[in-house]
């Protein structure tokens, strides 16, 4: 054992692969239900987005979390994975027509409509199929988070939702279509979040729209705001679980829910980074002209977020205990954006040492690619050692 790290059952694993903490997830679980759980009509989905290993995917569900998708792939990996369908929901810029038949047969909960174009052909399949289906609007609800760029969502520049504006033209549409029933509204403002100021404001804004619909009569049954509660890259041994009790506290606070109303989440982060490091081995040594470089057999193939978001990853040697020395981690794959980590402390590191790049259980082993004609990356759960 390093840490909690079962070391000698991976020597026999082939590397890289992605190593899951199946006791740090259910107890990320375990308080995620217990913190919403404080709150009347909370109700927590999985954005399974974030991981579908068909092994986290089957703890998530029995924890008796609903599931987020956004595609009809990950309808299938939920239903597969025992989320019951009642608490599928379904978002998506770009829903083709077989995944909204997919989501119609399936009778999932809910699908988060992202344009009045995209409601005409909803209305239209079910028509097809004789069904009528729920819907949420997704509206943009143009409030700031204050996180990288490339994961805002909520701003007006982005393509997700309905403008704000036209949410009245896209509610009558709901309302004179035969096939769709209007159940919610659906916000998300971006991912990583760490600053619950950023929260309280889409609260804020939520309350501004609620006060304007019950002006017009208009009654919503459903408030869904998304998910986007940022981990600590920095600290994954300290600060393995989330803040869940301030997060809930936020929304509990300052969205003002109405008589029979429900509040729906789609954490994804949050739920699944910290159980998850992708192992690594180091393959050589290379000295540099001004640094030194550990060359591991991992790439960006297998864990994209350094290259693509400069994202922060802890990196620990498993395998040695010797003084720390600085590194620059890299992969073997042929682009220079393949870091892992610049000028990193690692304990003394040889070749065939084990590497793992901690809280890499989001975003990581599902976006893996076979870029240079790689093998995708393995998993193992805990469990299963
Ligand atoms: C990505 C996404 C989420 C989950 O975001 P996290 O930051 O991983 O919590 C939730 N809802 C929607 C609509 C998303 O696109």
């Amino acid at each position: 054992m390093k840490g909690s790290f079962p070391v000698e059952g991976f020597q026999t694993q082939e590397t890289p692969f992605y190593y899951y903490d199946a006791d740090l997830l259910r107890r990320t679980l375990a308080v995620i239900n217990a913190e919403a759980g404080r709150h009347h009509a909370f109700h927590v989905h999985y954005a399974v987005k974030a991981n579908a290993n068909p092994g986290v995917l089957r703890i998530i569900s029995q924890s008796g979390l609903g599931a987020d998708c956004v595609s009809g792939g990950e309808i299938e990996a939920a239903l597969n994975a025992g989320f019951p369908a009642s608490k599928i929901v379904y978002a998506g810029v770009g829903k083709s027509d077989w995944e909204i038949d997919l989501g119609l047969r399936k009778n999932i909960f809910c699908f988060n409509v992202e344009s009045i174009a995209e409601l005409e052909v909803i209305n239209e399949r079910a028509g097809l199929l004789d069904k009528v289906a729920r819907v949420a609007l997704r509206i943009n609800p143009d409030v700031g988070a204050h996180t990288h760029a490339k994961i805002t969502t909520g701003l007006a520049e982005n393509k997700f939702g309905i403008a704000m504006s036209d949410m009245y033209g896209a509610i009558e549409a709901c309302h004179s279509m035969e096939h769709v029933t209007l159940v919610g509204l659906h916000f998300h403002i971006g991912s990583q979040i760490l600053d619950m100021g950023d929260f309280a404001a889409l609260c804020n804004r939520v309350n501004d729209l609620q006060r304007q619909l019950e002006h017009r009569h208009i009654e919503i049954k459903n408030i869904n705001v998304g998910g986007g509660l940022g981990i600590d890259y920095v600290h994954p041994n300290r600060v393995p679980v989330p803040d869940f009790r301030s997060y809930f506290a936020t929304y509990a606070r300052h969205l003002k829910l109405r008589d029979g109303q429900t509040l729906h989440f789609e954490l994804g982060r949050a739920v699944v980074a910290q159980c998850g490091s992708l192992i690594t081995r180091c393959l050589y040594v290379k000295q540099g002209t001004a640094k030194e470089f550990v060359i591991v057999d991992a790439g960006m193939t297998d864990l994209i977020r350094p290259a693509l978001y400069q994202a922060y990853h802890k990196i620990e040697n498993l395998s040695s205990d010797e003084p720390l020395r600085t590194y620059d981690v890299v992969g073997p794959i042929c682009e220079s954006s393949d870091v892992f980590a610049k000028s990193t402390d690692l304990n003394l590191t040889r070749r065939g040492d084990l590497l793992a790049i901690r809280s890499a259980g989001a975003y990581g082993e599902i976006m893996a690619s076979r870029y240079n004609c790689r093998r995708l990356p393995g998993s193992v759960i805990s469990d299963e050692l």
